[in-house]
């Protein structure tokens, strides 16, 4: 599969290292509270933070996402932000960006043609919408 060409994550988690701000749609809040069993109140206040007046991931003491434990736990309902991850517009803005993401993520293939990944990016886009 041509996404497996261009990605493939080494749960390194070096992604979710750091204050980069996970932003939640209202969506991923009231999926994610579910999968943990809270109601959406609760898990606001215990799981997230506010940025931009937005909720974002909470980070543990040791600077990881507070979901991260040697693996997301939460992958099956993870945020879009995570889920859509390396394929996202800024790449079809500036196919720099491309770049910049692989230099801090060892899943992503800097090998191939900018033009493919162009390509595959944009059609992994549409198909989201
Ligand atoms: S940095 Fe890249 S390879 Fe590492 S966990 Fe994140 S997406 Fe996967
Ligand atoms: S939700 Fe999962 S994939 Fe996203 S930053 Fe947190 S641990 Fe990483």
């Amino acid at each position: 599969m041509l996404s497996d060409s261009l990605f493939q994550c080494k749960k390194c988690g070096d992604c979710c290292n750091g204050y980069g701000g996970t932003f939640l749609s209202e969506k991923d809040v009231k999926v994610i509270a579910e999968y943990v069993n809270m109601d959406v109140k609760s898990f606001t206040a215990k799981y997230c933070r506010l940025s931009g007046g937005k909720p974002v991931l909470a980070q543990d003491e040791n600077g990881y996402c507070i979901f991260w434990d040697k693996l997301c736990m939460i992958h099956p309902v993870k945020p879009y932000m995570c889920k859509a991850w390396p394929f996202i517009k800024s790449v079809l803005v500036d196919i720099n960006n491309w770049h910049i993401m692989a230099s801090v993520c060892p899943g992503i293939r800097t090998d191939v043609p900018d033009s493919v990944v162009k390509e595959f990016v944009a059609e992994k886009i549409a198909d989201r919408y």
